[in-house]
């Protein structure tokens, strides 16, 4: 299954009333069929549940890879791999990079990232079943920000410069996210916000929101992603807030090591997937109708904040 990402195209032509000037819009949509494509392929029984040092997380890679190649979109370091160890393991994460299309502004960086890893064979066994693939997490943030990847390198509409930043590591210690977050803080990167995305195969229920942004209150990222699309599918959750989701995923490290908005999107605080860890993460829970639409809902704001003049999201002053 090595199809390429498809992308197709709708060209929509819009008038703007504000200032009676024609604006062309590029709407690019994202398929079903795509996003699907990526997690079936990630969350297969070939990928070994993609644990650090396994041959299948090495596939996985060699995948991430293909696609960001495919699109167009180069690597960041010498290849897309950027190596570490954890203990005596080779690990790596794997890091696109595009740059903005204006000449001031493709000196700042956006990062967009997820964590491609998952943990393997360390799960319990359930009919015969030993293999934690890990469709929902985080094979279904992995297809987004891929997706996205796709998407800019398509339309090159990002005036700052993107990085795609898939981790490994993640599940055994933030490892892959950290290694990337302190080598940009090193090189003194100018970096603007950071945007994580994790589990995002399963609809929250009953919420006014479709998705939650981890460490709400520490900028203004969700209001300001909800005012560039114009919607209000960013909300806070008091799960995640108990539960300090914040620190516990791939955005935490780069708060950390730079000081910067660095977030994580997700659609599962823990009471609303009961697959966690668990051999059962499969394809048949994605709800891949929800993924795509919310996959689609959030590439505008995103694109926004590659594009705004000044740096509008900022940390709160708390
Ligand atoms: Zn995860």
């Amino acid at each position: 299954m090595k199809k390429s990402l498809k992308i197709m195209l709708i060209v929509l032509f819009a008038v703007s009333c504000k200032n009676d000037t024609k604006v062309e819009l590029n709407k690019l949509k994202i398929s079903e069929a795509d996003i699907k494509a990526v997690v079936e392929y990630l969350a297969s029984d070939d990928m070994e549940g993609r644990a650090v040092g396994s041959k299948g997380i090495d596939k996985a890679a060699n995948f991430i890879e293909k696609e960001f190649e495919s699109y167009g979109v180069k690597p960041y370091f010498k290849t897309y791999r950027n190596e570490f160890k954890v203990d005596s393991l080779d690990a790596f994460n794997v890091v696109g990079f595009l740059p903005g299309n204006d000449g001031k502004l493709k000196n700042e960086l956006v990062i967009l990232g997820a964590h491609y890893d998952h943990i393997g064979f360390n799960a319990k066994s359930v009919e015969n079943d030993a293999i934690a693939n890990g469709a929902n997490d985080n094979a279904s943030g992995t297809a987004t920000v891929l997706a996205m990847a796709n998407y800019f390198a398509q339309t090159k509409s990002n005036k700052r410069s993107i990085l795609f930043a898939l981790f490994s590591a993640e599940e055994v210690g933030l490892k892959g996210s950290s290694h990337l977050a302190n080598h940009l803080r090193n090189e003194k990167m100018d970096m603007y916000t950071m945007l994580n995305f994790e589990m995002l195969g399963v609809p929250l229920k009953d919420k006014k929101y479709e998705v939650f942004l981890t460490g709400y209150d520490k900028s203004n990222l969700a209001k300001k992603m909800n005012d560039y699309s114009n919607s209000n599918s960013i909300g806070d959750s008091d799960i995640a807030r108990k539960q300090n989701l914040f620190k516990r995923s791939d955005n935490y490290p780069f708060y950390r090591a730079m000081e910067i908005p660095s977030h994580t999107i997700s659609a599962c605080d823990l009471s609303n997937f009961e697959y966690y860890h668990h051999v059962k993460d499969e394809v048949s829970q994605i709800n891949f109708d929800f993924l795509t639409n919310i996959i689609n809902k959030l590439i505008p704001a995103v694109e926004k904040i590659t594009q705004t003049a000044t740096q509008e999201i900022k940390l709160s002053n708390e």
